[in-house]
């Protein structure tokens, strides 16, 4: 039998839940309508993968509603010479995406079975740009920084210190920011010794865990 693509599937959901709500980036689009979400969703719900909203990806954790993932994406403006750094790896589609939009890729994951599975999946893709990190990702990542591009999928109490330092002259950052409960989306532009902040909205995470985030 075939391999089912989910094609069709796909490109309905970037349509009607991606682009309709005004995410415009082309790249970001292309990149969505090419990565295989369904194959970054545990059996148990993949044929939920293309619905609009988030699922369970084991261990208490979850990967993101679709149009959340390309807002996100789309608000780093990432070129493809740049270096991105991913803190909460969860999945690995997130990474995949932002494999097609930049360079190289850093994505961090504190829990080892979640970031073993994530490297599994983006080696079945051909995916050879991505670094899989394995430790507390509110320390950042000092030995390929700095980053072009930073983005934290989960909730953050603040953005963690040593990530605004890791952070290229020009580089933006994209993450939750908030309470364990409810999160605005911010993201932070690094101009020089200026930093400035916009707001794009509340949004629901699971908390990240670690020095510069929440306690367990
Ligand atoms: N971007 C993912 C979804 C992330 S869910 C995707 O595309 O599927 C949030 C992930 O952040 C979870 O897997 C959780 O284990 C991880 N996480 C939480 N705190 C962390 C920390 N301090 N460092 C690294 N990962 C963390």
């Amino acid at each position: 039998m075939p391999v089912d693509l989910r094609t069709e599937e796909r490109l309905r959901m970037v349509r009607d839940q991606v682009e309709a709500r005004g995410v415009d980036d082309r790249r970001v689009l292309d990149a969505m309508r090419e990565i295989p979400r369904h194959l970054f969703i545990p059996d148990e719900y993949r044929d939920a993968a293309y619905h609009d909203r988030p699922l369970p990806i084991g261990g208490g954790q979850t990967i993101s509603q679709p149009y959340i993932v390309g807002l996100m994406t789309s608000l780093l403006e990432l070129k493809q010479s740049d270096k991105v750094l991913e803190i909460g790896a969860g999945s690995g589609y997130q990474a995949a995406l932002l494999s097609k939009l930049a360079r190289t890729v850093v994505t961090i994951e504190r829990l080892p079975e979640i970031a073993a599975k994530a490297k599994d999946v983006m080696q079945r893709l051909g995916i050879t740009n991505v670094k899989v990190v394995v430790e507390d990702g509110t320390l950042g990542y000092a030995p390929d920084a700095p980053y072009d591009g930073i983005i934290i999928t989960a909730a953050s109490p603040d953005i963690p210190p040593p990530l605004i330092g890791q952070l290229a002259d020009k580089g933006r950052l994209v993450a939750p920011v908030g309470t364990r409960d409810l999160q605005q989306l911010v993201r932070i532009r690094k101009q020089g010794d200026r930093i400035s902040r916009e707001m794009f909205g509340g949004v629901v995470f699971v908390p990240l865990l670690g020095r510069h985030g929440w306690q367990e």
